[in-house]
């Protein structure tokens, strides 16, 4: 079923919709795009990625989507798409066999493969080992030029009439492991396997006899400790809040993330807005599965009783110092905020749940300097310092406007059909 829609975007050349990034949001809007025949656009995707991929560092054994299969890239949208979760898994022969396993949610790594196969289907619309390094207004000719670095640096420019940005979150990670940038021992939970497969080999006893500290109290945290206990590891998780909270998984609460919602939260004031966040931020952010908690409870209390202590859990707890150690692994001294007792430990490694921010515009200079107030209207075009550029439109980059479920999957199809209007009506004369 590989489709090739345009050929578009040779070098210095000139297409209708330029999107940055390929990762779901723009997988969403290359079928929203396809699945309108009559409009013919020249489109081309710019990934920094040299291939395809789905969170690869986090896609650990066994763990599972946090959102139904019926929020793919297209169903809510077109519920006959050849794109959808379901023809995929008529494709890879795989349909019955799901049906029996009867959850609406997959594992990761199948949801990962199922974006990778229409990630194959777009092939020819897409650049990949493309990074776009700059947008700026075009005086004459097409709206936007587009700078973008190849792998051996090399800037080329492409216009575009209109710019579809979608760069996903980025990790946030504390102020003082800066110092342990190079290290290959203090690093962000996003980019867990390939710096675990790394520093392995530099381990006498690989994983399995490393001391690690896993720092956060979100969903994340958790599934880090619990795999890297799974490999043998002793395991220090700390946080700052007194235990790991769980998930709200209410229905009548998951509502929060429905598309009309946008609209409700779109013209709701902003106090109301920064409360619902606040109340229901429990829906994904700093929260556990159940099934997680539990699981990760059951490990620490058998440790109380057989021995030995493996899962170490550290509440109300913050680090006041890491340094590297003579061993080459890193000495963290960390507080209790409750009782300021402190304690320190050489681990072998420190891995930073902690969280995420939206890529939005930053760095792009050419659009949004840096400092400016970035936002997004209704339609998804960015607003910055207020004002509405019209053809550029960014995707799951404002929580605060959009709601809870601007960062995440759950609205992508309708997202990309919205965008796809916006577009029609600028083209229009
Ligand atoms: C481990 C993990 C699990 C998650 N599980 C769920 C879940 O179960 N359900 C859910 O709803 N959400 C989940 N999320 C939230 C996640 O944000 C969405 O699943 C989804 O990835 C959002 O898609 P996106 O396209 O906006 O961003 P991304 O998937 O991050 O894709 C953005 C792409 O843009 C590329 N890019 C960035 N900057 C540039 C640039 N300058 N030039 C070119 N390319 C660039 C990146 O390489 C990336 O491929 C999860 C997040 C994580 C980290």
């Amino acid at each position: 079923m590989k489709r090739s829609r345009t050929g578009a975007g040779a070098d210095g050349g000139t297409v209708d919709v330029l999107g940055v990034g390929f990762g779901p949001a723009n997988l969403a809007l290359a079928i929203a795009l396809a699945e309108q025949p009559e409009r013919r656009r020249d489109v081309l995707f710019l990934e920094k990625r040299d291939r395809f991929a789905w969170h690869p560092g986090m896609l650990l054994p066994g763990t599972s989507m946090q959102i139904s299969f019926l929020k793919d890239l297209v169903t809510q949208r077109n519920q006959v798409s050849p794109y959808s979760f379901v023809a995929y898994l008529g494709a890879r022969g795989r349909l019955v066999d799901f049906v029996n396993r009867a959850t609406l949610t997959p594992e990761r790594a199948e949801f990962a493969d199922y974006l990778g196969w229409v990630a194959e289907n777009f092939a020819d619309d897409v650049r990949y080992g493309e990074e776009v390094v700059d947008i700026r207004r075009s005086p004459d000719g097409p709206r936007f030029l587009v700078t973008h670095a190849g792998p051996d640096g090399t800037e080329r420019v492409t216009g575009a009439r209109s710019v579809v940005v979608a760069r996903g979150l980025r990790p946030v990670m504390p102020g003082w492991a800066g110092a342990h940038a190079d290290s290959g021992r203090v690093f962000h939970n996003i980019e867990l396997l390939p710096r675990l497969a790394a520093l392995e080999p530099r381990l006498p006893r690989g994983a399995e006899g490393a001391r690690i500290l896993v720092l956060g109290g979100g969903q994340s945290a958790a599934e880090v400790a619990l795999h890297l206990h799974d490999l043998g590891a002793a395991v220090d998780l700390a946080f700052h809040g007194f235990g790991l909270g769980e998930v709200d998984e209410s229905p009548f609460v998951n509502q929060v993330f429905d598309p009309q919602v946008v609209d409700e939260f779109d013209a709701a004031p902003p106090a109301v807005r920064e409360e619902l966040l606040r109340r229901h931020g429990n829906t994904n952010y700093a929260a556990v599965e159940h099934a997680l908690t539990a699981e990760l409870y059951a490990r620490w209390y058998r440790e109380s009783v057989t021995g030995p202590r493996r899962l170490r859990v550290h509440r109300t707890s913050e680090v006041v110092s890491a340094e590297r150690s003579a061993g080459g692994g890193v000495d963290v001294t960390v507080r209790r905020t409750t009782t300021g007792e402190q304690w320190s430990t050489a681990f072998d490694a420190v891995v930073c749940a902690t969280g995420f921010e939206p890529g939005s515009l930053t760095g792009l200079a050419g659009v949004a300097p840096a400092g400016s107030d970035v936002r997004v209207s209704r339609q998804h075009r960015a607003v910055v310092d207020g004002h509405e550029i019209e053809g550029l439109y960014l995707q799951g980059a404002d929580v605060p406007g959009h709601g809870l479920g601007a960062t995440l999957l759950s609205n992508v199809a309708i997202r990309a059909g919205e965008i796809v209007s916006a577009l029609e009506k600028e083209e229009s004369p």
